[in-house]
């Protein structure tokens, strides 16, 4: 008899892993569009602000859920379209990102704390 061969984790299973890996889950994602952009103090108003990645997760990953702060359509272009141009127009260190991006994360952990205790 012949050994079953290990199973691999499915295409759709792997999809799903990289989301979560990304994101965090729908309702970071959901709690991050309300906030106002990280970038320009914009709220959300008919249109919900960006989960915006600050930085690639290396050759071809986008980094992980840690690393979003909510930006307005117009911050994430600008910074898309260049982050070093974007950073000096709004007088930002890469470092200020990573400090959003905690506060952010931050942010989320107690909101979430309050919903459990209500
Ligand atoms: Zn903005």
């Amino acid at each position: 008899m012949t050994d079953p061969k290990p199973k691999r984790p499915s295409k759709s299973a792997h999809k799903k892993r990289d989301w979560l890996r990304k994101y965090g889950s729908k309702e970071r994602v959901e709690f991050v569009t309300e906030l106002p952009c990280a970038t320009c103090d914009r709220k959300p108003d008919e249109v919900k602000n960006q989960n915006s990645h600050i930085s690639s997760g290396g050759t071809g990953f986008k980094s992980g859920y840690l690393n979003i702060i909510p930006q307005c359509f117009t911050c994430h272009n600008e910074m898309g379209n260049g982050i070093l141009t974007f950073l000096r127009a709004k007088d930002l260190y890469p470092e200020d990102l990573y400090e959003m991006a905690r506060e952010i994360e931050i942010a989320w952990q107690n909101h979430r704390e309050r919903s459990r205790n209500e």
